[in-house]
Order: C-alpha cells, then structure tokens, then sequence
C-alpha cells in the first residue's frame, strides 16, 4: 500500500497489460477501449497554474500573507479548535479562495473529458478549491479527500447550511451562524482535528475495479491518500503526470511515467489519444462558464490582471525592503559619522526615498515595515507547526490542509 516498492522497475520485467511503459503505449491502451474504468488521483499541483496559491509553499505566499491575521500560526487557520475560537481568519481566506475566483486548468478538463467518454470511474481529489466542479465532473464522480468548499454546515448541530447565504456572507466577509442552533457555519473542508469523510471510506477499495489508475500533481505523502494507487491490481497500468516520480510509481511492471508541468504532460497524452482538440474546446469552455457563474466577466480579467500585478508588487517591495534595510543601516552609519544630508548623501536620499515610496504604498499589507523579519518568522513558525503536524497529521489520517507537501507546479 503506501509502503510499496520505490525502485524503479527493472527494464527486463515485460509489462503484463500496455505494449511498453511509454506514453504512447499507454495511449495505444486507452483508445482500444480497455480503460473504460479509470480512477483519477490528484493534488495541489494541478490547481497551482490555475493560481491557487499552494498551502505549503512559503513562496508563494499564502501562510507569509496570513501572517496579516495575526495567527499563533499558520496552520490555525484550518484548525478546528482555533476556528471555534476566531473563525475571522480562515473566512478571510475563503474571500480569497472562493470557488467562481478561479479558472480551471486544462487537466480538470481533462478529468471532464474522461467523464464525458463514460470511461471515468472516480475521481480522488486531496483538493479543496472545486475547480474539477467547475470543469463540468459530476458530483457523483467525485471524491474530496479533504471536503471542499462545495457544500457547508453548522460545526455544532451539522445542520446543511445554504449555499447562497454562504456565498453572500463570505462576499461581505461576513462570519455565517446557523439557522438552529447559533453555532458557527463552516465549509466542509477538513479541518485538522477532524475526521476524514466518510464517502472516502466508502470508496478507498475502488480502485481494485480499476483498469487504469492515473495520477497527477501530487506528492502522495499525505496519508490514507498516498496508498490509494497501491490499491490498484498488479496487472493495472498506472501514469504518473507530475514534476517527479513519488509515492512507489514507476514501480510497477505497467507504470508509466510523465514527469514535467501537468498541464504540458496531459495535453501530450491527450495528443497521443488523438484527443487534444477535443480536450482545448473542452477547456476554452470554462472561460464564459466562469465568466456567468460570477455574472462579471470584466471582474475575471481584471483579477488576473491585478494578480500579475499583485506579483509584481510583491516581488518589488520585497528586493525594495531588502535594499532599504541596507539604506537604512548605510544612511544611520553614515549619520553616525556626522555627515550633513547634502550632495555626498544624495544618491544615497534618493535611492531609499524610492523605496519608501513604494513601501508606503503597500504598508497595512505587510503588517509593518519590517517584511523581511516577518517572512521569517513565519517561515519558522511554519516549519516547526508542519514538523509538528506531519507525523500527528498520518496517525490521525486527516488533514484539511491537504495540500500538504503537495507539488508546487
Ligand atoms: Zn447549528
């Protein structure tokens, strides 16, 4: 299971299924009909180039702006029993992260083109953020480890609380309450300290009825998932469309292997299935989809202008900061050396009012001047709750913040 051999199959063993581990022998297999049961397995990695920030990665500055909310740290904000405490912050990152925001990739509609040909059986996904959902897969088929943000109830009572009322609430950064009892209303995303769902449960052995098992933009480390492609048969191909090998993959006498971006790698197994123009109409569909669920299209554009922007932003005040504090340091020194402020310091005036400039446009934003002294404690906090989570994390075998370790494409 998730202990499974990890060296790579030895080239003499002859696979048992496909005419050779290649892609184009697994697209060889996939277009005869013989997959007409494929589960789908998938992380943080196939949402990252839809903008999904991934949990874990301190550079792309999820927890780093979470720093912001004032949290003891970062991963309270998917803490159960903090949320009960201060359920602010975690509504404050659903403003950030709720479904309609962002647009699928192409491998969601890939997971959708698959359905569409009545070949898949399931989809598995440690993903919280609905974009399968938004790609068109049907509830039926899917599976979120993790919960997701597709349905929400009261913490106390578990009364369904509806979806309108949540999404109103969540625009107006407002903290929903139960209709029943008072108690709090929260998405039903996994939260640590809480308990897997049971659909999850109920489905893990499915993959024995697969014929073919495809894996994708996942570390597998994050546990009971990471055993789910050990629950395939011997004989049942498995692909593996992710950055690096993990999780046992490519082990097996039927694995293939697509290492690289995901979206490059399931487009080029698309291609080889005949099926890419099928898959990019399929895809070029979710623009105005999201566009009309939303009912602002100019809002989408502009998001992602303001994201590239915000990017930028970012990127600048943090080389700004870094230059600053030296200017700082250079302009007390030199004033410790009695130098009056004129054409010997000017360079010096010019270059850290500039970075000033900048930084004061953006000051609440980093919750101080100090950006640099922030990012790293964060960093530690970060580091030492994940260590900390990690191994409770397995025992417990839960984990909202599912994105855990997940691959960073
Ligand atoms: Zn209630």
């Amino acid at each position: 299971m998730g202990n499974e051999e990890s060296s790579p199959v030895d080239e003499s063993v002859l696979p048992r299924t496909l005419s050779g581990r290649t892609l184009e022998a697994l697209a060889e297999y996939m277009k005869s009909g013989k997959a007409s049961k494929i589960v789908v397995m998938t992380g943080a990695g196939i949402s990252t180039s839809a903008g999904i920030p991934d949990f874990r990665s301190p550079e792309t500055g999820l927890y780093a702006n979470l720093a912001r909310l004032n949290l003891p740290y970062a991963e309270a904000v998917f803490d159960i029993a903090y949320f009960r405490e201060n359920p602010e912050p975690f509504y404050a990152l659903a403003h950030e992260l709720y479904p309609g925001k962002f647009r699928p990739t192409i491998t969601h509609s890939f997971i959708r083109l698959l359905q569409d040909k009545g070949l898949l059986l399931k989809l598995f996904t440690q993903n919280i953020d609905c974009l399968e959902r938004e790609a068109g897969v049907d509830d039926d088929k899917i599976i979120e480890a993790h919960g997701s943000f597709a349905r929400q109830s009261c913490i106390d009572c578990n009364q369904p609380y509806p979806e309108e009322e949540i999404k109103r609430h969540i625009e107006n950064k407002e903290i929903p309450r139960c209709h029943h009892c008072k108690g709090l209303v929260k998405p039903e995303i996994v939260f640590f300290g809480e308990k897997m769902p049971a659909t999850f449960f109920q489905n893990q052995s499915l993959p024995m009825q697969a014929d073919l098992c495809i894996v994708m933009g996942t570390s597998l480390t994050v546990q009971p998932f990471a055993s789910l492609p050990g629950m395939t048969r011997e004989q049942t191909p498995r692909v593996l469309i992710n950055k690096e090998r993990v999780g046992g993959i490519g082990s097996g006498s039927d694995d293939v292997l697509i290492l690289g971006d995901c979206d490059e790698g399931v487009k080029r197994l698309a291609e080889a299935c005949g099926w890419l123009e099928e898959l990019e109409a399929l895809w070029a569909k979710t623009v105005p989809k999201v566009a009309t669920d939303l009912g602002k299209p100019a809002e989408v554009v502009k998001k992602d202008k303001d994201e590239a922007l915000d990017d930028e932003i970012n990127k600048l005040t943090k080389e700004i900061d870094e230059t600053l504090s030296l200017s700082k340091w250079h302009e007390e020194k030199v004033r410790s050396e009695a130098i009056p402020a004129s054409s010997g310091n000017g360079t010096l005036n010019k270059a850290s009012g500039s970075g000033i400039a900048v930084s004061v446009a953006r000051p609440h934003e980093n919750s101080g001047g100090n950006l640099d002294h922030v990012y790293g404690k964060q960093t530690t906090a970060q580091t030492l709750a994940s260590e900390g989570l990690a191994s409770e994390e397995n025992e417990k075998q839960s984990g909202a913040a599912a994105q855990e370790g997940d691959n960073k494409n």
